[in-house]
């Protein structure tokens, strides 16, 4: 036990002073002595509002009167110390009185809560940084509340489901209730134009009504992307403004540290709506243009088509005629007008065919993707050129690997690729003496792409145009359009694959592209 009482002040860790009315230090503890840098004995006798003191203020303020008032008074106080080092101490003053009620000195004990007052700074001015960012974006962005989703997701989970995807897609009742229990805590001015017509307390509310039908998926998504732990989550989808106006939008939600549904989340918000149309209008335009451009390639193939469907005419009239000579017989011979019929009917059926296909490429059909085979397509493109490829001479050698995985594509336009080059190989052909030589061949290429490839034996490309080849409008044909290869491009690129154009080692013009195999699902 210390034998001076006053020595027990000095084992606690808060500071204690005492001073005279003066303002002289007549007790200065240890952890005074750490908290400002003064020891003790540096400490007593001198002017305590010198020694520590910023605010000329405090000896004189409301803290002051309230003190000699009642005794007391405690708040926060600007302090420096011995190495004028700023500090803010959290103090509590006592007043000491004599027997006749005559204060004879004040009694401060002193907590440092610099550091506290510097993260409370801190985080003040992110506080007020995020909520800046909030309101001033150029975006839509809300503050959920998502705890309900967690007793929603707790109950569901007490009931014994474990695969949650599975039981959101058969449970769509589930699925809006979640969103029912999704509160908004806040918005900013860009949710309210976008979403609430200019009132925001309209917006105050839960989810379920911004999301438009069919867009529930999203909506999970997001749910099971925050319990799989994921920072946030990005899609496109469909939403609903409260007047029940449906958007296209960028979604993204950004889940908090710690698991899903504590405390709040942000959502972004998007509108697409402009850029979305904008790519329907640009698809728009390049059917049309692929159309024109089939259009205007069918133009060049008026002979092999009117040959093409010539032939099949021709023999069903020969085939008509002799099945009536057998017919006219004394003894009518009906096995051979059976067999004659059953060529009539083939042949008819040839000319059908062709007459169909020609209108599908001629039809401005809306571009549609299928699972495709390659090959029958580059036989049927050989087929369609046939009669140019007789009447030039031209030697056709079809190179096809076999079992060639399918592609996603629209078959008119990918066919319309296919003849482009043969035809442009035919034609660059015929415009020179010398061997005709047309290659179509198919194969798989280095990087798992599938790969058409055109080769002619004809005078190649010059080096100059080479880089301009495939520009609209660049043709050395004199009334040529220039807009084959360009649309070759385009359909390829559209499909994902790219396309090139190079002269062969041994002469001629190669022109190949590539497609991506069709995943599955
Ligand atoms: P067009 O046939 O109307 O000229 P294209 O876009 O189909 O339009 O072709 C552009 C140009 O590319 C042609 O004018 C020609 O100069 C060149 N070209 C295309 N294919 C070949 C080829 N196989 N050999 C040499 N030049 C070619």
């Amino acid at each position: 036990m210390p034998t001076d009482p006053t020595a027990i002040l000095d084992l606690i860790h808060e500071s204690v002073v005492m001073c005279d009315m003066d303002g002289r230090v007549i007790f200065w503890n240890e952890a005074a002595g750490a908290l400002y840098g003064w020891p003790p004995a540096e400490a007593l006798g001198r002017n305590f509002r010198e020694l520590v003191c910023i605010d000329e203020a405090e000896t004189t303020s409301a803290a002051k009167a309230a003190l000699l008032a009642t005794g007391r008074w405690e708040g926060e106080l600007r302090r420096r110390n011995a190495a004028g080092e700023a500090l803010v101490i959290d103090v509590r003053w006592a007043l000491s009185r004599d027997g006749r009620g005559t204060p004879v000195a004040t009694v401060e004990t002193g907590r440092d809560v610099t550091a506290r007052k510097a993260d409370e700074e801190r985080l003040r001015y992110s506080e007020h940084r995020y909520r800046n960012l909030f309101q001033a974006m150029a975006a839509s962005f809300w503050e959920i509340d998502f705890s309900g989703v967690d007793d929603v997701l707790r109950r569901i989970y007490r009931s014994g489901v474990s695969d949650f995807a599975a039981y959101f897609a058969a449970n769509p009742d589930a699925v809006r209730e979640m969103m029912r229990a999704a509160r908004v805590v806040d918005v900013n001015d860009e949710t309210v134009a976008l979403f609430g017509n200019g009132d925001k307390q309209a917006l105050i509310r839960d989810l379920e009504p911004f999301w438009a039908k069919g867009s529930e998926h999203v909506f999970t998504d997001g749910i099971l992307a925050g319990m799989a732990g994921k920072a946030n989550y990005a899609t496109e989808t469909r939403l609903r403004a409260i007047d029940g106006r449906e958007f296209d939008a960028l979604f993204t939600a950004s889940f908090p540290p710690d698991t899903m549904g504590k405390g709040s989340l942000v959502i972004g918000v998007i509108d697409i709506s402009e850029r979305k149309r904008a790519e329907r209008e640009l698809r728009q335009v390049q059917a049309d243009f692929a159309h024109a451009s089939r259009v205007s390639m069918l133009g060049e193939l008026t002979a092999s088509i009117a040959h093409e469907i010539n032939q099949p005419l021709a023999a069903i009239a020969t085939n008509g005629e002799a099945g009536l000579r057998w017919l006219d017989r004394a003894t009518p011979d009906v096995g051979e007008v059976q067999s004659l019929t059953s060529r009539i009917v083939a042949d008819a059926r040839r000319a059908a065919d062709i007459i169909a296909r020609i209108r599908t490429m001629a039809a401005n059909h809306a571009p549609e993707q299928a699972i495709v085979a390659l090959n029958p397509l580059v036989a049927d493109a050989a087929a369609l050129l046939r009669h140019e490829i007789d009447a030039y001479q031209v030697e056709l050698l079809l190179d096809l690997a076999p079992d060639l995985p399918p592609v996603v594509a629209d078959c008119v336009q990918l066919q319309q690729v296919i003849v482009n080059l043969a035809i442009n190989a035919v034609h660059a052909m015929t415009a020179q003496d010398g061997p005709r030589r047309l290659v179509l061949a198919t194969w798989v290429d280095d990087a798992g792409m599938l790969a058409v490839r055109v080769d002619d034996s004809g005078p190649g490309i010059a080096p100059d145009d080479l880089p301009r080849i495939f520009d609209s409008f660049f043709s050395t044909k004199s009334g040529g359009m220039g807009i084959g290869l360009a649309m070759c491009r385009s359909i390829v690129e559209a499909h994902g694959g790219q396309i090139e154009a190079r002269n062969r080692v041994g002469g001629g013009a190669r022109f190949a592209f590539t497609l991506p195999v069709a995943t599955e699902g």
